[in-house]
């Protein structure tokens, strides 16, 4: 079995609620997602990576796109199930800039599971319950009206809420204590700065929020400011942003600094990457989210497999970026049950249906 031909398309993803805020003036309007097909005789793997907006992490579209170009070559002739073995390849011929291979790892997974005959999930470890738990984001805005969209949520069945914070502390302590007020006893709260704060502001947060029972998501940027917070807090705490690399995840379980880790799939370079750390998360004792920084169908599958091959016991949630976009790329998704549930598509691989019609010319079309 040999790489045949590798597609590349770009597309818009426009969000179903409108520009989505983080704090200092942060703000996307849409997606911007780059997708691989890679084939192999008459079998296709879908991969998608796609950054939020170019503020969120060391990633962008355009360099996504560039990337692929560079890389495609190189894997023209190859086993696609050889996926360790391509890993480094990749890593080989560009050095660097995971983001980069991260939808050419999906569609490889993807592939190397449909020529298994297998879902992707089994071949990740085996699965792990039906669903996996999703929770949903409150955006950054005046504390009233984050109020109503947490009640808004909760009322829509979701029972974990992530509310945005990292802008100026005071006005933070009052939306997540709005918002605190405005859900029943039992909503799982994570309060996550996306790394705006220092340590002298998180500690400010801390204290003023004592009475509020959350999770403190990735406060700081540094792993040693986490630490610094870390030390004289006393409820959980997630790392989201700090975890580029192995070395990052040993780093964070050595100085014990949290109880938890956001895994991001185009971060770290693709699912094999994401598997690795995962694994690895799970057996130190840390709680895990497996997600990415967004895309639609595909992605989310990628997202759902990772999800629930993780055990149940050490699973925090998930998310469904194809509910957040207006366009579709398949026929099928991730089928979301009651709301705030996420199982899994049926079939080989990914398990989706991606129709390339849906997609739009691609920008990349190399054959052997
Ligand atoms: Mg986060």
């Amino acid at each position: 079995m040999k790489i045949e031909r590798i597609r590349a398309f770009r597309m818009q993803q426009p969000f179903v609620d409108g520009p989505y805020r983080m704090s200092k003036g942060r703000v996307a309007d849409a997606f911007d997602s780059v997708i691989v097909e890679i084939s192999a005789g008459d079998m296709s793997g879908w991969g998608e990576m796609a950054p939020l907006g170019t503020f969120y992490s060391a990633a962008f579209a355009a360099g996504a796109e560039a990337g692929v170009r560079e890389i495609a070559p190189h894997l023209l002739g190859q086993d696609p199930r050889a996926l360790t073995r391509l890993g480094r390849l990749m890593d080989t011929v560009f050095k660097g800039h995971p983001y980069i291979k991260s939808a050419i790892d999906m569609a490889l997974n993807d592939l190397a599971a449909r020529a298994a005959g297998v879902p992707l999930v089994t071949m990740l470890g085996g699965r792990d319950g039906e669903t996996a738990e999703l929770y949903k984001v409150v955006t950054h805005g005046e504390p009233d009206a984050m109020a109503r969209n947490a009640a808004r949520y909760v009322a829509d069945g979701y029972r974990r809420l992530q509310v945005k914070v990292g802008g100026d502390v005071r006005g933070d302590i009052d939306r997540v204590s709005a918002v605190a007020e405005a859900v029943p006893r039992g909503t799982v709260l994570f309060c996550d700065a996306n790394a705006g704060w220092g340590p002298f502001q998180a500690r400010q947060f801390a204290d003023q929020t004592r009475d509020i029972d959350y999770v403190f998501e990735q406060p700081c940027v540094t792993i040693d400011d986490n630490l610094c917070v870390r030390r004289s807090f006393d409820k959980p705490m997630v790392l989201d942003e700090s975890v580029q690399s192995l070395e990052d995840l040993l780093e964070i379980r050595r100085k014990g600094v949290a109880d938890g880790i956001t895994l991001k799939i185009s971060r770290l370079g693709g699912v094999s990457r994401t598997r690795q750390l995962r694994d690895l998360a799970v057996d130190m004792g840390l709680m895990v989210t497996v997600e990415d920084t967004g895309g639609a169908e595909i992605d989310t599958a990628a997202m759902a497999h990772l999800s629930l091959s993780t055990p149940a016991e050490k699973r925090l949630h998930a998310i469904a970026f194809h509910e957040w976009v207006t366009v579709r790329t398949a026929r099928n998704a991730p089928p979301v049950i009651g709301g705030s549930r996420m199982g899994l598509p049926e079939g080989d691989g990914l398990g989706i249906d991606v129709d390339p019609d849906l997609i739009g010319a691609p920008f990349l079309d190399l054959a052997l």
